[in-house]
This record gives structure tokens, sequence and C-alpha cells, in this order.
């Protein structure tokens, strides 16, 4: 990784969302960030000011004289800054037209509009972050519930990186040892040398197969969990999203439906963000408008990580609730019979003993009862030991996943080529191939599109 800062021009952007507010940020990173600021300011001189202070002053367009803004500026010199150089902050008055003529007076007096993520890319390139820890910036800003935010914290703190740094670390040490070993061939060192490979390979293919099980969760925490409610037409399934979203503690963004048929929400179980899709029932019909609603209902069961099954407690089995039961037998799920503040036509003990064996919870979402135990079992179902995984490491994404898949499979090559007895060199090549892709996930030896591509899915501004 790079440690010396590289040189850049000076950036500008807005770093708050626009809108109306008390306060927005903008934000300027690079070698002249102090100076352009100063250029522009009143009342104050940027260039005298002690470092990591916060001042008053004016923002004005030097060109015509006038006064734009009544601000306060932050100043932070290099190298103790999220990018590693001089930058500034200009807390404006919220809003559009203060916000943008500041920005605009910036621009016009030498610095460049930043391009999104560019502040973030620069921290990386400045080797202050690896590319995981610029992932969870990302992350953070993303995270919907407190337990996400937690993931992505420790991820910024680099306990994925530092795992990774470790096991590159010591394939070096092996490489560097088997190098040695060719070198002096007078020596009957094949042996040793292929039992080093070996046993190196075996116990980082175990430590990637950990850091794999914790895919799953990261994920998950990451971009929630697509959770699909069905059940037939007035079991209760709209009554359970609204209990479910609109807990006290849940984050309600409503994501409006195209159709009326399917309702997405978000809710937060415990810190598992959920993205729950109201399913319109799943009934034969010729009608076209309602064979299309059944058809996207069937499409977000396939699409779901976990079902919540609803029956109607009030109600014996029917046709469509054992339907429902067969069509879904396979995904992950929780079988719910809701009304449990009626009296009672379908007791646990009355479905198919298979059926008895499953998560099966009774509730009201009228009376909101029996609602921890569903949050429980969606616990149990997908957090099974992310706690347990060394130093808190999570794999968070599918980039991350898909290098660590690549770097096990070179791993595999190390093996197999030991066993069939290939030549050293040839073993080698495979051991350093691991070496390469473990290093493209702390961007240690990522190619530069890579690193460009990944940077531009940020937001302007971070
Ligand atoms: P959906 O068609 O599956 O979305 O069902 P709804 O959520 O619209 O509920 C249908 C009807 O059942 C409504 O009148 C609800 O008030 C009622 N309902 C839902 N859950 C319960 C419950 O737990 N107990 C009782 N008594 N009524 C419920």
């Amino acid at each position: 990784m790079l440690t010396e800062i590289t040189e850049f021009d000076t950036i500008a952007a807005i770093s708050t969302p626009l809108g109306e507010g008390a306060i927005s940020i903008v934000r300027l990173s690079g070698e002249q960030a102090i100076e352009i600021a100063n250029k522009v300011t009143r009342k104050v001189d940027l260039t005298q000011v002690a470092s990591h202070t916060i001042n008053y002053g004016h923002v004005f367009d030097p060109e015509t004289d006038q006064n734009i803004d009544e601000v306060m500026i932050s100043v932070m010199r290099a190298p103790k800054t999220f990018t590693r150089e001089d930058v500034v902050e200009i807390n404006t008055h919220g809003g559009i037209m203060a916000t943008n003529l500041v920005l605009q007076t910036l621009l016009s007096n030498g610095a460049r509009l930043a391009e999104p993520g560019e502040f973030t890319k620069r921290a990386f390139l400045n080797g202050r972050i690896d590319l995981t820890q610029a992932e969870s910036v990302m992350d953070i800003i993303r995270a919907k519930t407190d337990k996400a935010m937690q993931q992505a914290l420790n991820q910024l703190d680099g306990s994925l990186a530092h795992l990774i740094h470790n096991l590159r670390q010591e394939i070096l040490e092996v490489l560097a040892q088997v190098e040695v070993n060719i070198d002096y061939p007078e020596y009957d060192t094949d042996e040793m040398t292929t039992k080093l490979l070996l046993e190196k390979a075996q116990e980082v293919s175990q430590q990637i197969a950990g850091l794999l099980k914790t895919a799953n969760e990261g994920q998950i925490l990451n971009h929630g969990l697509q959770t699909a409610i069905i059940g037939k037409p007035n079991v209760g399934k709209s009554s359970l999203l609204n209990v479910l979203a609109h807990q006290q503690r849940a984050i309600v963004t409503d994501v409006a439906g195209t159709t009326r048929d399917v309702i997405e929400q978000m809710a937060n179980i415990n810190g598992i963000p959920l993205q729950l899709v109201d399913t319109a029932g799943i009934h034969e019909t010729d009608n076209k408008v309602e064979r299309l609603g059944v058809d996207r209902s069937l499409q977000a069961i396939n699409d779901a990580d976990l079902v919540l099954m609803l029956l109607d407690g009030s109600r014996p089995l029917e046709a469509e609730d054992q339907r429902l039961l067969s069509l879904t037998q396979n995904k992950k799920r929780i079988i719910i019979i809701n009304k449990m503040d009626l009296p009672q036509a379908l007791e646990i003990e009355q479905l198919p003993t298979n059926i008895q064996q499953e998560n099966v919870v009774q509730i009201s979402a009228v009376a909101q009862q029996g609602i921890d135990q569903i949050e429980e079992r969606i616990e149990q179902l997908f957090f099974t030991g992310i706690e347990n995984t060394a130093n808190n490491a999570v794999v968070t994404n599918a980039r991350q996943v898909g290098l660590l898949k690549q770097a096990q499979q070179a791993l595999e090559d190390v093996k197999s080529g030991i066993k069939n007895q290939m030549p050293i060199d040839l073993v080698q090549i495979d051991m350093t191939n691991c070496w390469d892709k473990l290093g493209e996930i702390t961007g240690e030896s990522a190619p530069d599109e890579l690193i460009t591509q990944l940077f531009s899915q940020f937001c302007v501004g971070k």
C-alpha cells in the first residue's frame, strides 16, 4: 500500500444532502485547500489559524466583492485529516442557494468539483485506509440499523484488513522460504518444501472458510433480509407488516409498491434490517391483472431469503394454506398462526407432523402478541455465531466474497499440485495467486479500473 502522500489537485464538493436545513457543509481537500478557501474568505486569515480549529468568517466573491454567506470554517492541516491532505470544511447556512454559491465561488477560484467518492478515494490512495475500510465508509452511510452500523464500524476499524494482511504475510514468508530452498538444490529439500506449502495452504484455507461463513450474515446486515409475507386473503399479512414495520424502533421508509399488490417496507428486527414484502395472495385466476399480481407474488417468494407464512388460527386449515405450505417448503420460513386472540379452529398439533417440527409460532397481529417470538426465530435462523469470528472480522459484500473464493480456489490448486507432484515453481505460482487475490480485497494489489469503479459508487462529497 502507498504510504507517502500522493499529490493531487484541490477538490471541492457539497458534503451534506441538498435541501433545506440548518447547516450545509462544503468540503475542500488538496494542497491548495487552505489557500483557495482563504481567497474567498473575509474577517479571518485562514493561512494563520491553528490546525483543527473552527473559525468565524464571511465567504465573498473576490470578483464582484459581494458577500455570499456568513460561515464557520474548519481548517485541518495534513496529515491528520480524512484524506491525509489539507482539508477545509465550510459550514454554510443550509439550503440550496447559499451552499451552491459557496461551492461555485471555490470552483471559480482554483478548486475542481470532486467526483463521487473522491475524498474517500484519496484517503485510500494516500494510505490512510484500505479498500475494506473505504467500503465500510459507504456501509456506514447506508446502514439502516444499529447492528449494521456496528458491523461497518468494525470494518472501518480495520478488523478484516488486519486479518487479510496477516494471512498475506504468512503466505509471503512461506514463499520466501520456498525460494531459499529452490536456490539451494544441493540439499534434498523437496519434501520439506512441499510439506511447508501444504501446511500453509491448509491453514490459510481454514481461515478463509471461517471468513466466508460470516459472509451471509455480513451481507444480510448490509443489504437487509429479503422477507416475503404470504398467506391467503384476510389472514393478516398487512396487519403483520404494519406491526413489524411500525414498531417504535423500526426505521420506516415506505418504498412505494408500483402496484397495489406488492408492498415493501423496511423493518428493524433486533438490529437486522428486514426488507418486508407483502404479497397479494397466490390463487388460480384467469383474470389478466390478477395473474400479474400472482406472478409478482411468486417472484417475491422466489427472491426471498425468508418467508413468513401466515395461517389463520380462527379457521381450519384450507386448500390454499396447503398449497402455500408446499410452495414454500424449501425456503427458510417461519410458520405463523395468527389471530390467537380469537377462538381457535387451528392448533399447532393439528398441523402435519413434519410442519409441527418446523418454526411455528402463534401470534395476534391485532393484539400485538407473540411478535417477539418471530423476532427471536429470525435471529436464530440467520445469526448463528457471527460474534465468534477472529477479531470480529466480517465479510460484507459480494466483491469480498468473490475474491475470497478465488483465493481459496488457488489454495485448492496448491494442494492438488502437490498431490500430483507438479514442479514446485508451478505450485508456487498458485500460492502467489492466492496472495494476490487476498491483496485485491484490501486494495494492496488491486487494479486501477477496480478502484475507479468502486469509488464511483459513492455519493458526491464523500
Ligand atoms: P391480509 O389480507 O392478509 O393482508 O389481512 P389483513 O391484515 O388486511 O387483515 C384482515 C382482517 O383480519 C382485518 O380485519 C384485520 O383487522 C383482521 N386481523 C388481522 N390480524 C388479526 C388478529 O391477530 N386478530 C384478529 N382478531 N383479527 C385480525
